[in-house]
């Protein structure tokens, strides 16, 4: 029955091609000429003076677009975004896994993560648990540890992530902003916006945030079935893991614990108790409005300094960069 319709329709789509050829040839005009039409317009609008005195008006913008997109490839090649790994399959590498049945293949789908690092495997209980109060049981099975040397390296991640995530919101902001001053007309970011950043020399940052995900995973024995709970590492998980670390060890009532918490909030009031301005070169958020700022150990961490108020202080990107590039050479 459906192969008759089929044919009956493609008999039907014929007939209409033969007699109303006039029409799809129209068409097909059209949609060329369009097009055509549409081509000469994006070379002339990006000749045209409008754009080219835009281009030179903004290149020293755009230049600076460019050196921050170049920071944020440096902060994510240099960063560890990991924590803890599960005890789970920590030896699985010495077996290979097959699935050997001959029927039912969507089990493969189903198959446990024994040698992902960071999957544990765990009953059904322990994945509906993790999903309740996924801080208790990371901290639990990835092995983070309630000490201040795991606390410690909880606040390192939260900082290169929260870094990089400041980094990659600026050059956003930036990016539309320098869009926004072209004013392209809107043809132009509909059909040819690649070319239109290409034009304009906007180095498109591809980078995200790499936030670490924590996986809880329960596979039934058949493969029938899995369920898993899935714990992202983003700033505010970081500062829950933070809070939830040094309460334990607060809790043990060790002198640990009691010093300022290296959290998205406290790192905001660094930058107010600075007035947003640079402590080395005195540039400061009113003079640029997108001016990207870090928050800098004085002492650094790796030579025993310590995440207090003291210690702490607001830098702009570029004193930040130079200090730590003179540290390496040091
Ligand atoms: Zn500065």
């Amino acid at each position: 029955m459906q192969f008759v319709l089929g044919l009956l329709a493609i008999a039907l789509l014929l007939w209409l091609a033969v007699t109303f050829w006039y029409i799809a040839l129209a068409v097909l005009a059209i949609w060329i000429t369009v097009r055509v039409v549409r081509h000469v317009r994006m070379k002339r609008y990006f000749s045209g003076e409008v754009f080219q005195a835009h281009l030179k008006e903004l290149s020293s913008v755009v230049t600076e677009h460019n050196e921050i997109a170049a920071y944020a490839a440096e902060i994510r090649a240099g960063g560890q975004f990991g924590l803890g790994t599960s005890g789970t399959g920590s030896r699985s590498s010495l077996a290979t896994f097959e699935n050997t049945s001959r029927h039912d293949y969507r089990r493969d789908r189903n198959v446990a993560h024994y040698q992902a690092l960071n999957v544990h495997n765990c009953s059904l209980q322990v994945v509906r648990n993790a999903s309740a109060d996924p801080l208790k049981y990371l901290i639990k099975y990835f092995g983070v540890e309630a000490t201040e040397e795991g606390l410690a390296q909880v606040e390192k991640l939260g900082e290169t992530i929260s870094r990089l995530e400041n980094a990659v919101n600026n050059l956003k902001t930036r990016e539309a902003d320098i869009t926004g001053e072209f004013n392209p007309p809107k043809f132009i970011l509909k059909h040819y916006e690649k070319q239109f950043t290409e034009r304009v020399g906007v180095n498109l940052s591809p980078i995200s945030v790499p936030c670490p995900e924590y996986v809880f995973e329960y596979v039934s024995a058949g493969g029938n079935s899995s369920q898993r709970t899935t714990v992202k590492l983003n700033t505010p998980t970081i500062d829950g893991l933070i809070e939830a670390l040094s309460e334990r060890i607060r809790r043990r009532r060790s002198a640990a614990g009691q010093r300022a918490l290296m959290t998205a909030r406290f790192r905001e009031e660094i930058k107010r108790r600075d007035d947003y301005t640079c402590r080395y070169c005195s540039v400061s958020l009113d003079d640029e409005p997108h001016l990207l700022l870090e928050v800098d150990h004085i002492v650094p961490v790796s030579r025993g300094g310590l995440s207090t108020e003291d210690n702490l202080q607001t830098l702009c990107w570029r004193c930040n960069r130079s200090k730590s590039n003179k540290m390496i050479d040091a």
